[in-house]
């Protein structure tokens, strides 16, 4: 009954008195049951509401939160074997600060195993199927927190964004994806993949709600030191600042009309085609846009220079998974035994393929030539990108260069173009920039996001553009209507 409702319209509803909260917890509820067959979004659904009333614009609202969030007493599993009856004793910094806001957990969300993939195939409870078409992929890492959105389960969801793991899931499922600057909202409670990169970010279904939630989650937090002071915006009240006349820009080796021109992809086509169209229509309401052009090899070495540092980084973060301290035992009768067991059987072996690369680059004979290097990539592109910076407010892209890919799609895609487009997300990783994704057309029927990054600490700003392209996209609000 109050499926596919946004954060504000559930929240004049609630404040009229026309529903409770623990009604839109019950259909929220059914709702999570009746599509957990088809689509997989939860690893655990909460059949019994916590909640106390509070003065928030969160209260009494649903949200559904990835498994890799610490819950005190609820099943947290990373949706890896090797954590399959972790139960937390600690709640994350922002559960607590959503409890504390009224907002009501539904439930923990499947994602790739340990936050680690793309594709929401590799949860050790199952695929993540995308709600508009169930024979593609919904993307991933927060594969189940952006199908509960996108099917109209709950108005929004908390995820975590390493590489691109809710900005390009957001994309595929007609959504909005945002991931506020590096420390806006703390990582207490997160499960580390990556710290360098890793950021907690959220799927709403409109750009206020995006808004409201990050109000509501910022903050410095003493449990995690890279957490930036508050900058006293609000960006609710800042939505409507004045953007006519921002400059953005777009990067030629990455959606330039050239790349359209020279694919045969035709889903490709179709994708960059749409994007050309959109910026004109921004063009005429107001917004400078212009191309700026990055040396193509810099661009290629993004996947590289990712996988290098996020798997070195992942490598070291997961020693903790031994199988002593948490998670089911090893058997054997060292310690060497125990974690090699509890290792071999835990993980998967897209996981084991990881921690192999990441040893192997954190090696010291080859620190220099890999490591560093890819810090030094990182260190040009986001160089790069602050110059930019300077004369333009944001860069507008495509999230990808097509709609959600079928699960049995070959990878012929990885060509050189292919591979830009579909990873140049990172660099809102690599700088700490803040980053949103939100749908802007169709193609085959399927939804396809564009993404607004915009300067470090300017989440407003980004917020704001964002909010008046989705005016002019008209694409707002978006769900699933599967099933009605
Ligand atoms: N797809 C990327 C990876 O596999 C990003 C993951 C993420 O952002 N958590 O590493």
């Amino acid at each position: 009954m109050y499926r596919g409702k946004s954060i504000t319209e559930l929240r004049s509803l609630l404040d009229s008195s026309e529903v409770t909260a623990e009604e839109l917890f019950s259909d929220a509820n059914t709702l999570a049951h009746r599509f957990q067959e088809d689509y997989n979004s939860f690893v655990t659904i909460l059949d019994t509401m916590k909640y106390k009333k509070r003065d928030s614009l969160l209260d009494g609202i649903c949200y559904a939160l990835k498994d890799n969030f610490s819950t005190n007493g609820i099943l947290t599993t990373a949706s890896s074997n090797i954590l399959k009856d972790y139960v937390p004793v600690y709640d994350a910094t922002v559960v607590r600060k959503l409890k504390n806001a009224g907002a009501i957990l539904l439930g923990k969300t499947v994602l790739d195993e340990l936050a680690m993939g793309g594709t929401g195939t590799t949860g050790h409870t199952g695929v993540v199927c995308n709600p508009w078409d169930k024979k593609r992929m919904i993307g991933g890492s927060s594969a189940g927190s952006c199908a509960c959105v996108a099917l109209g389960i709950v108005p929004f969801s908390i995820g975590s964004d390493t590489g691109d793991s809710v900005r390009k899931p957001a994309a595929f499922g007609g959504v909005v994806g945002f991931k506020p600057t590096y420390g806006r909202i703390s990582r207490y409670g997160l499960f580390a993949f990556a710290s360098s990169l890793d950021h907690v970010a959220m799927f709403t279904r409109n750009v206020l709600d995006a808004a409201i939630v990050t109000d509501v989650l910022k903050g410095k937090d003493p449990h995690d030191m890279t957490t930036l002071a508050n900058d006293e915006k609000n960006y609710v009240s800042l939505l409507n600042q004045d953007v006519k006349g921002k400059k953005l820009f777009y990067v030629k080796e990455i959606c330039g009309i050239d790349v359209m021109e020279q694919s045969d992809d035709l889903e490709l086509k179709e994708t960059l085609a749409r994007f050309h169209e959109v910026l004109d229509n921004i063009r005429k309401e107001g917004f400078e846009i212009e191309e700026v052009s990055i040396r193509k090899e810099l661009l290629e070495a993004i996947y590289p220079s990712y996988m290098s540092i996020s798997c070195a980084e992942a490598t070291s973060n997961n020693s903790n998974l031994t199988g002593i301290l948490f998670g089911p035992r090893g058997e054997g009768d060292t310690i060497e035994e125990i974690m090699f067991d509890a290792r071999t059987k835990g993980f998967s072996e897209f996981i084991k393929r990881r921690f192999v690369l990441g040893s192997y680059i954190l090696q010291k004979e080859n620190q220099e030539k890999l490591f560093l290097n890819a810090q030094r990539v990182r260190r040009m592109l986001v160089d790069q990108m602050n110059q930019f910076f300077q004369k333009y407010d944001a860069m507008i892209a495509p999230c990808s260069g097509g709609p959600a890919p079928y699960f049995d799609a070959t990878s012929e895609k990885l060509s050189d173009r292919y591979l830009i487009l579909e990873n140049h997300l990172a660099i809102g990783n690599f700088g700490g920039f803040p980053s949103i994704t939100l749908p802007y057309g169709f193609v085959q029927d399927m939804p396809v996001g564009l993404n607004i990054t915009g300067r470090v600490c300017e989440d407003d700003l980004v917020l704001a553009i964002a909010s008046h392209i989705e005016e002019i996209t008209g694409m707002k609000d978006l769900y699933c209507k599967v099933g009605e």
